[in-house]
Formats: C-alpha cells, sequence, structure tokens
C-alpha cells in the first residue's frame, strides 16, 4: 500500500459547508486555493521522484472548486499519475449531477467519501450510500469515511447509509471525530477514546497545503503554528526530493508511523493532568496537537530516539522499509 510516494494535494481549505467539526477550519467564507503554478511544479517534481506515485486531491471540498480540481486531474493524466479524490458529497444530493461528478472520474484510483451526523445536517446519508453504490456500479474503488461520534452504533449508520451487502459494508471506514480544528468548541463527551497503540497511516502521505506549506500528514500538523518535526518547508524553496528525504529521516514522524501519536505522546510525558489535554489525547491528531507545541520539542525527539530500535523493527514490518 506503501510502498510508492504518496503525495496528498490541498486544493482549497473552502467548502461548500462548514461542519462543525471540520479538522480544516473549512466553509465558503475561506478562499485559500492552491496556485497553480505550485500545483504544476509539485506534480512534475512527483514524477520525476516516482513515476509510479499517487496524488490525492482533498480540501476544503475540491467540488467547490471544481475548474481547479479538473485542471489538476487533467495535469496528473498527462503526467502519467494516479491519483485519488477525497470528497464531502454534496454533489451526490442530485441524481443528475451525482452521475455527472461519477463519469468525470472513471479513473480515479480511489474514491472516498465522507459522512458524519456534522455533514448529515446538508446532506443526508441515503444520498452518500447512493453515491457508494452508483460509484461501484462504474467499477470505481469508493470508501465512505465516516466520523464517529461517542455512543453512535455502527450499523444503525450503515442502516442510515441504506447500505447491507458486504463489500458496501467494508467501504465504510469508520474512525472517530477528534478534537482539532472547528472541534474544539464541541462538547467533550462526543470524542470518542482511539486504541492505545494505533500507527498513524495519514503519517505516510506528504502533504501539500492549499497555502504551499510541506507537511508530513493531512492532519492536526498542517494547523500547529511555527516550526515543528511535521513541517517540512514550502513548494516555492523546498526541492520536493528534500522534503521526502527529510520525512524519511523524521524521528518523530516514523515513531507516528508505527506506534502511533498517543503512544508517543504518553512516552513523552507531554499530557498534563487537566480535562483539555485528556479530551485532546483520546485521539491520535490531538495527541500529535500536543507533540508539536515548541515548548515539548526537546521532550518528544528525546522519546523518539529512546525507542528508535523499536520504531525501526515496525518500520521493517509495517512498511518494508529498512
Ligand atoms: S495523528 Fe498526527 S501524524 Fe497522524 S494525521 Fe493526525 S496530526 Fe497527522
Amino acid at each position: 500500500m506503501f510502498e510508492n510516494l504518496r503525495v496528498g494535494v490541498q486544493l482549497t481549505e473552502s467548502c461548500d459547508l462548514a461542519c462543525q467539526h471540520c479538522s480544516t477550519n473549512s466553509s465558503p467564507k475561506v478562499t485559500t486555493k492552491l496556485d497553480r503554478g505550485y500545483l504544476k511544479a509539485v506534480l512534475e517534481q512527483v514524477k520525476e521522484i516516482d513515476p509510479l506515485a499517487e496524488v490525492g486531491f482533498t480540501g476544503g471540498e475540491v467540488f467547490y472548486v471544481r475548474d481547479l480540481l479538473y485542471y489538476a486531474i487533467g495535469l496528473v493524466r498527462d503526467l502519467g499519475l494516479a491519483y485519488s479524490v477525497t470528497t464531502n458529497g454534496t454533489w451526490s444530493v442530485d441524481s443528475t449531477e451525482r452521475q455527472q461528478v461519477l463519469h468525470s472520474i472513471l479513473d480515479v484510483r480511489k474514491l472516498g467519501i465522507s459522512a458524519d451526523v456534522y455533514h448529515a445536517t446538508a446532506v443526508p446519508r441515503r444520498a452518500i450510500g447512493r453515491a457508494l453504490q452508483e460509484a461501484r456500479e462504474l467499477g470505481i474503488d469508493a470508501v465512505i469515511r465516516y466520523t464517529y461520534t461517542e455512543g453512535e452504533e455502527f450499523e444503525e449508520i450503515l442502516k442510515e447509509l441504506g447500505l447491507g451487502t458486504d463489500d458496501e459494508r467494508m467501504r465504510v471506514h469508520f474512525s472517530g471525530v477528534m478534537r482539532v480544528g472547528r472541534a474544539t468548541k464541541l462538547k467533550p463527551g462526543v470524542f470518542p477514546m482511539f486504541p492505545e497503540r494505533e500507527p498513524c497511516l495519514a503519517a505516510s502521505t506528504l502533504m501539500i497545503r492549499s497555502t504551499g506549506g510541506i507537511f508530513g500528514c493531512c492532519g492536526e500538523s498542517m494547523y500547529v503554528r511555527g516550526p515543528h518535526d511535521l513541517r517540512f518547508g514550502h513548494v516555492k524553496n523546498t526541492p520536493l526530493k528534500d522534503a521526502v528525504d527529510a520525512r524519511s529521516n523524521s524521528r518523530v514522524l516514523q515513531t507516528i508511523r508505527t506506534i502511533g501519536a498517543r503512544q508517543l505522546a504518553v512516552q513523552s510525558g507531554v499530557i498534563r493532568d487537566d480535562p483539555d489535554d485528556e479530551v485532546l489525547a483520546r485521539s491520535p491528531c490531538g495527541s500529535c496537537h500536543l507533540l508539536l507545541q515548541e515548548e515539548n520539542k526537546s521532550k518528544v525527539n528525546a522519546a523518539a530516539e529512546r525507542i528508535r530500535d523499536q520504531v525501526d523493527t515496525l518500520r521493517a514490518l509495517y512498511y518494508g522499509e529498512v
């Protein structure tokens, strides 16, 4: 899965929705879009580094900036690169638009459609279920990324989505809501506890933020201010190859990719005995929010160094990287 280079490109932080739990603080009021020159330069470098690389387009909402999305897809098609798309599925509400969108990306490697109680205020979950079913009928490798809150029942969610076959059920990927971004305003009770030790797979994708910043993942690392261990430069002056190498040599990132952010936060001793940290530390991205604070840098790097051998063993085991 991670044999080839994976680069995520956040085309915009703008969105047609403004969900209460949004980790990127997106809304129609936000206007940030990735510069087309930066985009072209990044994709050409990706092709140079690994012709078999995969590029993931995400937002905000990519279909809210459709011109830029189709420009980007045109570039990857010309370069012969595989691409994936992550979307909130607002286009799935209208059956004609649903078919138009799906037919416009028949060659997509993976289509990820977000769903949860917050999106459902604008996009009925049954519409998302239909989008998955129609995508499957067209042979598109589609999944639903469902962000659940504490207390939600998975069987109830599958009913709401209107999904029943084994293939459909296994294409709903559940992950809990995390206290980052706009979700910091939500009540503490909605945030579930994540597994203590869980490798962060998102940290296997180098991320280009819509501002041009280069980060070690598509999560909270893009929004922690100042220099930190998962910030790897900017597309205007950092060759992508250098960012790829820096990411590979980052002890902190490789530790998060293997034993997980929560475990590293525990081992670094950065979780203070207070209610806010307790809620943050329930999730990987919340833990990263603590890990990446300037004042915690030396503790975190010392902990990552202490468990270096364990991490390298897991890296070889999970990713075949020696
Ligand atoms: S847990 Fe950390 S590395 Fe993983 S997506 Fe969240 S912020 Fe990024």
